[in-house]
């Protein structure tokens, strides 16, 4: 599958995939963070995640659209680092594509 058939804004498979955790600092609340700290939850004294990602099934709170169809980021600009970390086409790209059967290379049922 080539990279130009990863359209991210057709997908949206990671957003509702994975918990979404990171260093508390990140977000707003705290010097230098972006993320909204109300789309947040504690985890522990260290971490947060993202609302909707911490329960099955997974989907992240501020995912708008719909998996598969179109979708956007309602924080984009400042959305932790674990979002920025993901590429189309990884390893967490796909896992996350096949179990939504987004595209190509998903499964037939
Ligand atoms: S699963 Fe892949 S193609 Fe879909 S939104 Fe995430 S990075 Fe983009
Ligand atoms: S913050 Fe944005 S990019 Fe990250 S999981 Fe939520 S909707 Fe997806």
């Amino acid at each position: 599958m080539s990279p130009a058939a990863f359209d991210c804004q057709r997908c949206g498979a990671c957003c509702a995939a994975y918990r979404v955790s990171f260093y508390w600092a990140e977000a707003d609340d705290a010097p230098g963070g972006t993320v909204p700290a109300g789309l947040t939850l504690p985890l522990g004294p260290h971490l947060r995640c993202m609302q909707g990602t911490e329960t099955q099934p997974v989907r992240c709170v501020a995912l708008r659209g719909e998996v598969g169809q179109r979708v956007a980021c309602s924080i984009y600009d400042q959305r932790p680092s674990p979002c920025c970390a993901v590429q189309p086409g990884d390893d967490q790209c796909l896992r996350a594509r096949q179990r939504h059967r987004v595209g190509a290379d998903a499964p037939t049922a």
